[in-house]
């Protein structure tokens, strides 16, 4: 199945980096307030060294994943044939898989 190629191509890699990032961040911040207690007292925050790593980490992934989306170079347009559905490349007329015409190239259906 050549679909299957094709959906790995729409999962964007910056887009994981900074879900990932984020995700880190989150549980960093959760690492790092998260208090140790006895019978409700708080008597420290051993997670607290854990949670600034995570932190940091989170930072440098968003940082990183939007230096990526910034500078990363584009990849063509593509777009999916509104009769079968596959994806063709930016400025397709006749889509390559069922051969009818999704692009602008003329007037006629
Ligand atoms: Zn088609």
């Amino acid at each position: 199945m050549s679909t299957n190629s094709s959906m790995r191509d729409e999962i964007d890699l910056c887009s994981v980096i900074l879900v990932l990032g984020a995700v880190l961040l989150i549980g960093g911040f959760i690492a790092y307030f998260y208090p140790k207690t006895i019978w409700g007292i708080v008597i420290g925050y051993p997670y607290r060294d854990l949670g600034a790593l995570l932190i940091v980490l989170g930072v440098v992934m968003i940082i990183a994943g939007a230096f990526l989306r910034t500078y990363a170079p584009r990849k063509t347009h593509a777009f999916y044939c509104k009769y079968c559905g596959t994806k063709n490349t930016e400025g397709a007329i006749y889509c390559k898989r069922c051969g009818k015409k999704i692009g602008q190239g003329s007037k006629e259906v």
